[in-house]
């Protein structure tokens, strides 16, 4: 300890919010170099290397090959995928001395294929699964928690390659058992949940979630073994109804109605329903967007959904594309469209067959026959029994309604409950979109030339780091499962005479002669200063020499349990070793 390079702090970082970011930077794991952009101190880069470490074994364990591509990466094969373009603002753009366009790599799925092309061209060099875990780059929207979501962080990405659809199920298949094991490893609770495939287009796609209460995802279980994230909930569509018996649609006056609150007050204070009450859910609530790709034009978006439901801003971002900038419509918006009365839309002006050509999607729910109290698209107005399919009919379906615990699950496998966590792990069967693209083809058995089918994979590595951190940590500091801690033991000399340092010393080198790795506090520290520093550095067991040596006796404490047990001196390595090895 006296020669580490460590300094535990006192406070906090201002900007930490989550327990993990916290201590990390004041156990001395990591120091922020800019936002979102971290530095690893001797500490924090053993705990990397050793979630590196079981990455890798377990990808070698499945004929994986691991390869190391640069950060730095030219433009052209991202603007055949067309991802130049549509990453946005979230990646890093350079360029060179000579004008030349670069950018950090933010994946390396068009590189992976390019190598390949590069090399192989028959079907008898696939399967073929490549690796590395490497340094990525985004600019993210809103880097958060330390190395969590950071703007440069390490991923393991690999990649598969198979010459028909049943050998990319066959290599999916196998990385997803490779990340069960790796993620059994790493020691955190997780969940494994239907995703989305977001910007990589591609079809079948999951999530591995660390369990963690302050994670950005939301996902679903039903207790039927139904599990997604909430972003790939798709709602289980009703059949369509009979409306033969509906009266014709009526336009009534519902003056100050502009919320669903007061529509619904004035709905059945003036135009009580036949029976029961009118709620938010016969409603028809029309949200309007502004919907801008990255490079391209602004266009308005119209949502209907039942007015009990708000739009899930996740669940319209997963829909509409990560990258594309969605603003609720503005009041300039607004002055553009005069058809559009704001608090009052309808679908009388909505949908591309309509005045203003607005797109207009609606919630699966909303289906035919379906009747609804709705904006007339007049101050002061809304029309009642206006039947879907009769009076109106919108443009498609979007899967943009937020999900409610209890909501049935789309397998029909029981109610949904929801819960948080962080996306640790991400498979997805890409297909043949990067394939085609950038025109990987091999000769197939028959001699005809066939586009190859992929699979990408990624792990958050640094991102693991801090999610084992965010899972074990307490209101002391850290606490290190011990396959991941830096050192096994911290050893606590707590006082100074010369005998019993010796002692100490005497011990760690035995422990470490029996291939325990000894973190031995060696300072001229009281020992207050070294037990609360070893609470925050978080190695899982701290050995302490201390008063009690004049006896014979040393103590052996759990830094997970906090509990502590008395070990005489001459057993104490035996005990070591055992609570080491488990
Ligand atoms: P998220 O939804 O959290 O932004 P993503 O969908 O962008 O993740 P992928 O592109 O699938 O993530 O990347 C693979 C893995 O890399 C993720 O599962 C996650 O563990 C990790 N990762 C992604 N973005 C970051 C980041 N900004 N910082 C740290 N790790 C990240
Ligand atoms: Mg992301």
């Amino acid at each position: 300890m006296s020669e580490l390079f460590v300094r535990t702090l006192r406070e906090a970082p201002a900007d930490a919010e989550v327990p993990s970011h916290q201590w990390l930077v004041r156990a001395g794991y990591i120091r922020r170099a800019a936002p979102g952009i971290y530095s690893w101190l001797p500490l924090g880069l053993k705990v990397l290397r050793k979630v590196e470490a079981i990455v890798r074994e377990e990808m070698e364990a499945i004929g994986a090959q691991e390869v190391s591509f640069p950060a730095l990466l030219p433009k052209e094969p991202y603007e055949a995928s067309n991802r130049w373009t549509d990453y946005g603002d979230s990646i890093f753009r350079l360029k060179d001395r000579k004008g030349g366009d670069y950018l950090l790599g933010p994946t390396h799925e068009e590189m992976f294929t390019l190598l390949v092309k590069d090399l192989y061209s028959s079907y008898k060099d696939l399967p073929l699964s490549l690796y590395q875990v490497q340094t990525k780059y985004r600019d993210e929207a809103r880097p958060r928690a330390g190395i969590l979501r950071g703007r440069e962080f390490i991923m393991k990405d690999a990649y598969s390659f198979d010459v028909d659809d049943a050998g990319l199920q066959a290599s999916y298949q196998r990385h997803r058992e490779a990340y069960i094991r790796i993620f059994d490893r790493l020691g955190f609770e997780y969940v494994i949940v239907q995703a989305t495939s977001g910007a990589m287009g591609g079809s079948a796609s999951e999530e591995f979630l660390a369990v963690l209460a302050n994670g950005e995802d939301t996902y679903v279980r039903s207790p039927g073994g139904y599990a997604a994230n909430v972003e790939a909930v798709t709602v289980p569509v009703p059949e369509a109804l009979p409306y033969d018996d509906a009266p014709a649609a009526h336009v009534e006056d519902t003056p100050d109605s502009t919320t669903i609150t007061t529509l619904v007050e004035a709905a059945n204070r003036l135009h009580p329903k036949a029976e029961g009450e009118w709620t938010a859910a016969d409603t028809l609530k029309n949200v309007l967007f502004m919907i801008t790709p990255p490079g391209g034009e602004s266009e308005a978006l119209a949502v209907g959904l039942p007015g009990d439901r708000e739009v899930d801003a996740k669940r319209l971002e997963a829909q509409i594309g990560e990258e594309v900038a969605i603003e609720p419509f503005t009041d300039e918006d607004f002055a553009r469209h005069p058809e559009l009365i704001k608090g009052y839309i309808g679908p009388g002006v909505l949908g591309s067959e309509s005045k203003t050509k607005i797109k207009y999607l609606v919630d699966p729910r909303v289906v035919t026959g379906t009747r609804w109290v709705t904006g007339a698209d007049a101050e002061g107005q809304h029309v009642f029994d206006l039947v879907c399919g009769r009076d109106f009919t919108p443009d498609g379906t979007i899967e943009v309604a937020e999900v409610r615990a209890g909501d049935p699950a789309p397998d029909g496998s029981g109610p949904l409950e929801l819960a948080r966590g962080i996306e640790m792990g991400h498979i997805f069967q890409l297909g043949r979109t990067y394939a085609e693209a950038l025109g990987l083809k091999v000769l197939d058995q028959n001699g005809k030339l066939v586009t190859v089918t992929m699979g990408s994979y990624g792990v958050g590595v640094s991102r693991a780091v801090a999610a084992v951190a965010e899972y074990s940590c307490d209101d002391k500091g850290l606490a290190w499962p011990r396959q991941l801690a830096p050192f096994d033991v911290q050893l606590v000399a707590a006082g100074k005479d010369a005998a019993l340092l010796e002692k100490a010393q005497q011990v760690a080198q035995e422990l470490a002669d029996r291939g325990i790795e000894v973190l031995f506090d060696d300072r001229k520290a009281s020992p207050g200063v070294k037990f609360a520093d070893a609470e925050i550095l978080g190695m899982p067991t701290t050995v302490v020499l201390g008063k009690r040596l004049a006896d014979g006796m040393a103590e052996v404490r759990d830094r997970a349990t906090g509990e502590a047990v008395d070990v005489a001196v001459d057993d104490l390595v035996e005990h070591v070793v055992a609570a080491v090895r488990g």
